[in-house]
């Protein structure tokens, strides 16, 4: 597998423990908030660095980490992905995936292997198709990716490995009733993490100015979600 980044030390990218963090080219959704265009429209123009000089740097410092994060872009796009996530756990450190849930037979895959501990899935509007058609830019003939999306769902709502959904919320692109809708839908998840956009360059140009999302609004949301989703975290 090959990477387009990596952030070498995060305390939050994997809850409680000191994780590295690589980032996977290509996505399979067009957020129009994402941050990320370069990684996902021309992640070709970036260079590739190689697992092995990851896993060699990890090997030598092995002492300075925990965990290992695989992002993106969206990692379950990259076929070398279990066997990636192989080598990590044969160092000894725990395993995160952050995805967008697109792929549930590889996801799936990874969990029946248990190549991770640990999976944070965005979830990006409500699961109704023109909901989640605006928020992750797909195309009318892409309902497929919906049905994906809930699968995906559906597999980590299962699974014994630890799990965090998050939602981006973006002003103009969710209401709080879209918020709540989408809380609702996760019932049973232990932990879902609602975090304001903040502005800067996006995919779409025109939500780069879009302002962050009312914090009030959220701890609003979080206290309601509370009632199905017992750990309801607001990132501002
Ligand atoms: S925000 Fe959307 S488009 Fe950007 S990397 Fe994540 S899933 Fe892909």
């Amino acid at each position: 597998m090959t990477f387009k980044g990596w952030q070498k030390t995060s305390l939050i990218e994997y809850p409680g423990k000191v994780a590295t963090v690589l980032f996977a080219g290509g996505c399979s959704l067009r957020c129009p908030f994402c941050y990320n265009a370069a990684l996902v429209l021309a992640p070709e123009a970036i260079p590739d660095l190689a697992e092995e000089v990851v896993l060699s740097y990890l090997a030598e410092n092995r002492r300075l980490y925990q965990a290992v994060v695989v992002s993106g872009g969206e990692p379950t796009l990259a076929p070398g992905l279990p066997g990636f996530l192989e080598r990590v756990g044969s160092l000894g450190l725990l395993r995160g995936l952050a995805t967008n849930g697109s792929r549930p037979d590889v996801l799936r895959a990874v969990l029946e292997r248990a190549l991770v501990e640990y999976v944070a899935m965005d979830v990006k509007a409500p699961l109704n198709w023109e909901a989640y058609r605006a928020a992750a830019g797909l195309e009318e003939g892409a309902r497929q990716v919906l049905d994906r999306v809930e699968e995906s769902v559906a597999l980590l709502l299962r699974t014994t490995a630890r799990v965090e959904f998050r939602c981006t919320a973006v002003p103009g692109l969710h209401s709080a009733q879209d918020l709540l809708a989408l809380a609702r839908q996760l019932a049973g998840a232990r932990r879902l993490a609602l975090q304001s956009f903040r502005p800067g360059p996006t995919l779409a140009p025109a939500l780069s100015s879009a302002g962050t999302y009312p914090e009030e609004i959220l701890r609003a949301v979080a206290e309601q979600a509370r009632g199905w989703i017992p750990c309801v975290e607001v990132r501002a």
